[in-house]
């Protein structure tokens, strides 16, 4: 029997809650099923939330969107009663701006994406351009704007003058709306790059490439293995905390359930399951802040 099993037989549950019994220095967190669902913070989220920062915890909230200033997220957490600072919020304008600071820092890029991603590019100082001839990188981004003007720029810059690479801010095919429609997300301006240049895709900045969380990590300063990442997704979140070497937890508020945990296999189980995000804090942390379960949000 392996540790992780006794721990399961130990506690008696389907799925086996595993909780942290130490804390972290950084706590990455997945926003929708892990913080809040649709308008409403999850039992316990804000109180995790405000103690690991009055505790001098780094936390960062993640999303993939590109659709969306940092500034609108923190909207969002502090409209939800949960006030959130700019700087907590890292999505994929974030990580692209940050991959391209850190690995390219003097090229020229052609962003096919919406004003949030070119404006944090302006503000970092990096070079946009719309002529084939001048264009070393191709991004690829959720692009509600999306016409065959910006296409045949890309086709002339990569294909043409054979000269730029092709990147992506996120790899989502669609963009999930409640009722089950959707919305075209970056996989389609991906797809309609490659289908015409021969070209592939060579870097995602997004959920699940480990790109993501390294960019973080060099942003704050912290290793891997001190911070852990919490979602709702074992493809998403889980897989890309296993590929960087970060702990992970799933939490059972949102997309993954107990049951379909336990028939996936090892290598894609997180460290720690959890059935509401504040078990984050170590049980015996609860005894000393006098936490319970009920009413709390
Ligand atoms: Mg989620």
């Amino acid at each position: 029997m392996t540790a992780r099993e006794e721990n399961d037989s130990a506690t008696g549950e389907a799925g086996g809650i595993r909780a942290p019994d130490r804390l972290y220095e950084g706590y990455v967190f997945d926003l929708d099923g892990t913080i809040y669902l649709g308008d409403d913070l999850l039992p316990g989220a804000k109180r995790l939330v405000e103690k690991l920062r009055e505790l001098g915890r780094r936390v960062v909230f993640l999303s993939n969107n590109p659709t969306k200033d940092p500034e609108m997220y923190a909207e969002k957490l502090t409209r939800l009663g949960l006030p959130t600072p700019e700087d907590e919020i890292v999505n994929t304008v974030v990580t692209m701006k940050e991959w391209l600071l850190q690995n390219h820092p003097d090229a020229t890029v052609f962003p096919i994406s919406e004003e949030p991603l070119k404006k944090a590019l302006r503000e970092a100082g990096i070079k946009i351009s719309e002529d084939p001839e001048e264009i070393d990188i191709v991004i690829a981004s959720y692009d509600r704007t999306f016409e065959y003007r910006k296409l045949q720029i890309a086709f002339d810059a990569i294909w043409f003058h054979q000269r730029a690479r092709l990147v992506t801010t996120n790899p989502d095919r669609y963009c999930p709306f409640p009722g089950g429609r959707g919305e075209p997300d970056a996989a389609a301006i991906v797809g309609a790059i490659e289908g015409c240049t021969g070209a592939k895709c060579e870097v995602n900045v997004g959920k699940p490439d480990p790109i993501m969380l390294k960019t973080i990590m060099d942003m704050v300063g912290l290793d891997a293995a001190e911070c852990v990442m919490t979602g709702d997704r074992l493809y998403t979140e889980i897989r890309m905390a296993l590929d960087a070497g970060m702990p992970g937890a799933v939490v059972l508020t949102g997309e993954t359930t107990a049951e379909m945990l336990r028939d996936e296999p090892e290598e894609n189980k997180p460290e720690y399951v959890l059935d509401r995000i504040d078990r984050l804090v170590p049980q015996r942390m609860w005894d000393e802040f006098g936490w319970t379960e009920d009413g709390v949000q």
